[in-house]
């Protein structure tokens, strides 16, 4: 939404999920067989509709992500 917030990695609830805002930051698993490199926020079902470089993720209450970020609450969308 229009004047979201953004998601601070110093957050404590981002820092217990390893939320980074550059997702090569972070090692990422292998999951539901996505390697972790092709692991990004914005091929994440969490992330909102939004446009530009910052969205909405539902797990953080809309708090706005990098689209190039991961946290290890990271699922395929769809
Ligand atoms: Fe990014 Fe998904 Fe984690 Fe939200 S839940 S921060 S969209 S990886």
């Amino acid at each position: 939404p229009a004047g979201g917030q953004k998601l601070s990695p110093d957050d404590p609830m981002a820092k217990s999920l390893h939320y980074v805002e550059d997702a090569s930051e972070a090692q990422r698993p292998t999951r539901e067989g996505v390697p972790g490199v092709e692991q990004f926020c914005h091929n994440c079902k969490f992330l909102q509709a939004g446009e530009g470089e910052w969205r909405p993720c539902s797990i953080f209450g809309g708090k706005l992500v990098n689209v190039n970020g991961w946290c290890s609450s990271w699922l395929k969308t769809g």
